[in-house]
């Protein structure tokens, strides 16, 4: 589907709207709004994921020359003289030598590490566990940190998952230096996957 970003009046949005099999104005702001929202994944000229812009970032950044347009989303943008595709996905034409970024251990960075999920019986994740209990020694680190749902945070306590009978599904580990991104995207775009995947497979 193709619509618009861009100011227009009340009449060209009702126009624009009907023209494009929207449901109704609200739900074309909301899309609009989103997508002028929505981030951009930014790679260096080696294909390395670098960083999330804005779109409008993005889109100067293309129109400068200084990057070219690598995965497009479902969307035109368009100006008085000339129509861009959508991009999400933009890579830099020249190289920038960025200092190694260790992914911080954030709340949300455990998320995404564990895909939201309780690394002990496989629900939903509420919350952050350690492994072994920090009263016992256990480090904040990333090796000793998994996700976890309330009901088995609240089973294990102070204990080590034996001692509580509980069993992770799989051993935690520190991700590679993207997962940041994940986390600070929240939502993945498809269309960022193929870029990803060696920070997401840790
Ligand atoms: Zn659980």
């Amino acid at each position: 589907m193709v619509y618009y970003i861009g100011k227009y009046s009340k009449a060209e949005v009702k126009r624009r709207s009907a023209a494009h099999g929207v449901r109704s104005e609200k739900d074309w702001l909301v899309r609009r709004k989103r997508e002028t929202m929505s981030r951009v994944l930014v790679l260096n000229a080696t294909y390395q994921p670098l960083n999330l812009v804005n779109l409008k970032r993005a889109v100067i950044l293309v129109l400068k020359n200084k990057a070219e347009i690598i995965a497009e989303g479902d969307g035109v943008l368009r100006s008085e003289k000339a129509a861009l595709p959508l991009p999400t996905v933009i890579r830099l034409v020249y190289y920038v030598n960025v200092p190694y970024r260790s992914a911080a251990l954030t709340r949300r960075a455990v998320f995404a590490r564990d895909n939201h999920t309780c690394q002990y019986c496989g629900g939903r994740a509420e919350s952050v566990d350690h492994v072994v209990p920090r009263s016992r020694g256990g480090e904040h680190a990333w090796e000793n940190v998994v996700a976890a749902c309330r009901k088995c945070n609240a089973r294990k306590m102070n204990r080590l998952p034996s001692e509580a009978g509980l069993r992770l599904m799989r051993k935690p580990f520190r991700p590679r230096d993207s997962i940041w991104l994940i986390s600070m995207a929240g939502e993945i775009h498809p269309t960022w996957e193929p870029y990803l995947e060696a920070a997401v497979v840790g």
